[in-house]
């Protein structure tokens, strides 16, 4: 069967849980990666069952997640976490949740996968309007967002949204241009294919904060 990593899982409710369970009721192997701070609400909601309804395929079995990686896809490896990131206590619990790191457990566990979905997104301004939006704030929007083999994408990019602010219309538009370059790139040198799905709106506990 086929393996499939899909970053940015931590609840039920998102767009990353619904892709596993298609994968999942495909025959895939299910690999999740749960942002750090995360991660602990996510595994002991799982282990305690109340994830277990929705867990539940079309053929009546349940999902099941091969392995839980603790992820921060904002940082590619141990040199770029900031001190009072690597002091904070949900941080210092967990390790090598960088991208690098988390990338070389997964080739240690199992070699190779066969999927990759990038479906997190971390807007800490989203709330404001971009005109209001701090430089810290839209990097941040920015560096959450970047393009991998399926990714996430929204509307936003191309036309006004309103209340989608805080730069994420403006990591969309990034992740889109990316995902063709990287389509370009990628499909020559490895023969990846990287695309991005323009999803609807749900309301996902990311998007809860928009208000959407
Ligand atoms: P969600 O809250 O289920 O998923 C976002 C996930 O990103 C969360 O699990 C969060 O913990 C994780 N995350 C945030 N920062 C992270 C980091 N630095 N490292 C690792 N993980 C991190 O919400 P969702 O709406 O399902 O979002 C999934 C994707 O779908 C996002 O790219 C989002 O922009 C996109 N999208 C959502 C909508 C919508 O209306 N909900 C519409 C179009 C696109």
């Amino acid at each position: 069967g086929k393996k499939a990593f899909i970053a940015g899982v931590a609840d039920d409710n998102g767009y990353g849980w619904a892709i596993a369970k298609s994968f999942a009721a495909a025959g895939a192997e299910i690999l999740v990666g749960t942002w750090v701070p995360a991660l602990n609400i996510f595994e002991t909601s799982l282990r305690q069952g109340k994830f277990d309804e929705s867990r539940s395929l079309p053929d009546g079995s349940l999902m099941e997640i091969t392995k839980v990686y603790p992820l921060d896809a904002v940082f590619d490896n141990p040199d770029d976490v900031p001190e009072d990131i690597k002091a904070n206590k949900r941080y210092a619990g967990s390790k090598n949740w960088t991208v690098k790191e988390v990338a070389e457990s997964v080739k240690q566990d199992f070699g190779s996968i066969d999927i990759l979905v990038h479906s997190l997104a971390n807007g800490p301004e989203v709330g404001k309007p971009l005109l209001e939006t701090s430089r810290k704030g839209y990097l941040a929007a920015l560096s959450a967002s970047r393009g991998s083999s399926i990714s996430l994408t929204y509307i936003a990019s191309e036309r006004i949204i309103p209340g989608y602010g805080g730069g994420m219309s403006s990591a969309k538009a990034a992740l889109e241009s990316d995902t063709r370059v990287l389509a370009f790139e990628a499909g020559r040198k490895h023969k990846i294919r990287v695309n991005t799905i323009s999803a609807g709106p749900l309301r996902s506990r990311a998007a809860k904060a928009i208000g959407f």
